[in-house]
């Protein structure tokens, strides 16, 4: 049973030292209480509350009146409109910033006011003034009867304290009762008010326990958002073991109509590592690295590394692994959907590099994918694995990687489209060691800026610049950068994420599509459409090379002949959708990675047929429930024939 006992103070000058010393001795609760009397009281209560929750750390912090009421009757005031020249008056507007104070000082000590409506005792503030607060008071002078009585069914129980004696001698009751109490409690009623509804948290498996995250704890913050997305989920799971990954997908499949997020380095575009209210299951903590077999140079890597991390830890060994153009990306997103990166021309996707996965399944196996075993998940991993199950270790045979030559280039274009067609030419005829990115946005003032990522994969700076030179012509040259550096290097530059995690806010607008040959009237249309303004990121990312050396069904990624890959980020995602659909004509599918657009049609352009009907087929086998949905969802109920129908749906839950 939680037993909870806290103090009730009226505001007063010393009311802050007051929860001071109630926290220091362990209780629970500081409620301020609203004096009728306010003329005599020197601070609101919710400018007390907010003091006081300035000089504590830890203890829950409630207000015995309605949030941001509009007219002082609320607060104790005469029911008239507050005279804002009276000093001795708080003020409705001072109350309600009080109130936003304490919401970003301290949200998930504030039990009550600002909480999430749920039901119970955490039932979500007092909005309105109707509705009972969230804990109950006990009289002045409670003896322990007293409040084994009101506490019997859990909820917190403040007992009224004007001075530090009082407040000793409540800690004393507090922890004779305790005492007697079979159990602590895991959560206080401040986070326990904070709960989502819909989600059993008494029921997340012990296993968890400690590795579960609410939104009511401090470390909410830092598991909420994703690197381009915000959000609030309802629970976040961090599972350290294969096991674990199984309890917490066991907890989720009591939740079938709660949205069920997947995260490992959370860089999802188009994957849904964040919900709103719903599950998050994160294997970020699973990223251990190590070398399985040198002669053979295979390694195996846990999702929630970073590509970074790898590159970090293949570097003394002569080894890298291409993976994208960003060093911060998880593996388990990346691996399971493609990894088109600047090594790519060279040594191929980085599904290419896979020799085995481990997933744990829909139903809570652990299975181990590869060549001969369970081939068919393996097929389908390499390209939709997100929709497979949850994949807890990668087994990559690695390249012997010399230092590379790495260049950043700036070049300045009045003729954007010009310089787009010199860039496809250029780069798509290059020797394959050599892969470059173009990254542009809107001409501003009739002048288009393009930044080329490129990595030629030979250490002889002779080399590179032979390479890199006729890039240089592609406008003209503002600012350069080139080096002969270790791939570690390159990925290095990725910031690290904090202990605060990411920072990520809205929803990105991304389209995605693979371009089979950049022709003029490709070059026309997309200068044409950054001339609009719409699209404030654009990128062309250069295929072919070893990329194209694999059979378009070796894996359920089939893309292999397009020359480039195109991304474009947007902030509206229904003009961006327009802009987008006038270039359609010169695409072949689209990478998903980069694909933020939910209509069905995109599913098909992804997995063209027969791609999506083996992969339906795999799924009904694999995943009937379609438990794995954030990401580009093939859903197993779906008939092949009605694909591109209204029937059809891959959007997460969320
Ligand atoms: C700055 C940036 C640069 C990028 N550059 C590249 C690039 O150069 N090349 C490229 O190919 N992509 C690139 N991407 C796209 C990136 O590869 C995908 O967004 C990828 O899904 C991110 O993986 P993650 O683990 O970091 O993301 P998360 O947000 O953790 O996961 C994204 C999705 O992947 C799935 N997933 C995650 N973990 C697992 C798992 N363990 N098992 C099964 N499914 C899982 C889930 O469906 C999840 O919603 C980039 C993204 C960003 C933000």
């Amino acid at each position: 049973m939680t037993i909870e006992i806290g103090i009730r103070i009226e505001p007063a000058a010393d009311a802050a030292d007051l929860a001071a010393v109630a926290e220091a001795r362990g209780l629970d609760l500081v409620v301020v209480g609203a004096r009728r009397d306010v003329d005599h009281a020197p601070l609101d209560p919710w400018t007390t509350a907010a003091w006081l929750a300035g000089r504590t750390a830890r203890i829950a912090v409630g207000v015995d009146e309605p949030a941001r009421a509009p007219r002082g009757a609320a607060f104790g005031l005469r029911d008239e409109a507050p005279d804002p020249r009276d000093a001795e008056r708080p003020i409705a507007s001072v109350i309600g910033r009080a109130h936003d104070s304490l919401d970003v000082l301290a949200p998930s000590r504030l039990l009550g006011a600002g909480a999430p409506s749920t039901a119970g005792a955490g039932g979500g503030g007092r909005a309105d003034a109707a509705s009972p607060p969230p804990w109950r008071t006990a009289p002045a002078g409670a003896t322990l009867d007293d409040l084994t009585a009101l506490a019997a069914d859990g909820v917190p129980v403040v007992v009224p304290a004007d001075t530090p004696a009082d407040v000793e001698r409540i800690a004393a009751l507090a922890e004779e009762l305790r005492g007697l109490a079979p159990s602590r409690p895991s959560r206080s009623a401040a986070a326990r008010a904070r709960r989502a509804a819909g989600i059993d948290y008494d029921g997340v498996p012990e296993s968890l326990m400690d590795a579960a995250v609410e939104p009511g704890d401090a470390a909410y913050r830092s598991v909420s958002s994703t690197y381009l997305r915000g959000g609030a989920p309802g629970l976040v799971l961090r599972p350290r073991t294969v096991d674990e990954v199984a309890d917490a997908l066991a907890f989720a499949r009591r939740h079938p109509d709660l949205a069920l997020g997947i995260r490992s380095g959370g860089h999802g575009i188009s994957g849904r590592s964040t919900s709103r209210g719903g599950l998050v299951i994160d294997v970020g903590r699973m990223n251990t690295i190590e070398v399985l077999d040198r002669e053979r140079r295979l390694v195996r890597i846990g999702p929630g590394a970073t590509w970074k991390q790898v590159a970090a830890a293949l570097h003394p060994f002569g080894w890298a692994l291409g993976s994208g153009d960003y060093g911060g990306v998880g593996v388990g997103g990346l691996a399971t959907a493609g990894g088109i990166g600047l090594l790519s021309r060279q040594h191929g996707l980085t599904i290419d590099h896979l020799r085995a996965v481990e997933l744990v399944l829909a139903d809570g196996r652990s299975v181990r994918a590869s060549a001969d075993e369970h081939p068919d998940l393996f097929w389908a991993v390499r390209g939709a694995g997100a929709n497979f199950g949850i994949a807890t270790a990668f087994e990559f045979e690695v390249d012997e990687v010399d230092d590379v030559g790495w260049a950043k280039l700036a070049l300045v274009t009045p003729d954007l489209e010009g310089s787009l067609l010199d860039f496809g030419r250029i780069a798509s005829t290059a020797a394959r060691d050599t892969t470059a990115f173009l990254v542009t946005g809107r001409p501003q003032e009739g002048q288009s800026v393009i930044q080329l990522f490129a990595i030629v994969d030979d250490a002889d700076p002779e080399v590179v610049v032979e390479r890199l030179t006729p890039f240089t012509g592609v406008g003209v040259l503002a600012q350069q950068e080139a080096a002969v550096v270790p791939y570690r290097d390159v990925m290095a530059q990725a910031a690290d994420v904090g202990p605060d995690g990411h920072r990520g806010f809205g929803e990105p607008v991304s389209r995605s599509a693979f371009l089979p040959v950049l022709t003029p009237e490709f070059a026309a249309d997309a200068a044409a459409l950054l001339e609009t303004g719409l699209v404030h990121f654009f990128e062309l990312r250069t295929m072919g090379g070893a990329i194209a050396d694999v059979a378009s069904d070796a894996m359920a990624f089939p893309h292999r002949s397009p020359a480039f890959q195109v991304t474009a980020m947007g902030a509206d995602a229904a003009a961006l959708t327009a802009g987008w659909d006038g270039l359609r004509h010169h695409f072949d599918g689209l990478y998903l990675s980069f694909e933020t657009d939910r209509s069905p049609e995109r599913l098909l352009d992804a997995f063209p047929e027969p791609v999506l009907g083996r992969l339906r087929a795999l799924k009904r086998r694999y995943d009937p429930e379609n438990r794995f949905r954030d990401n580009f969802n093939i859903d197993p109920t779906v008939a092949a024939a009605s694909v591109g129908s209204h029937e059809t749906r891959w959007e997460a839950a969320s």
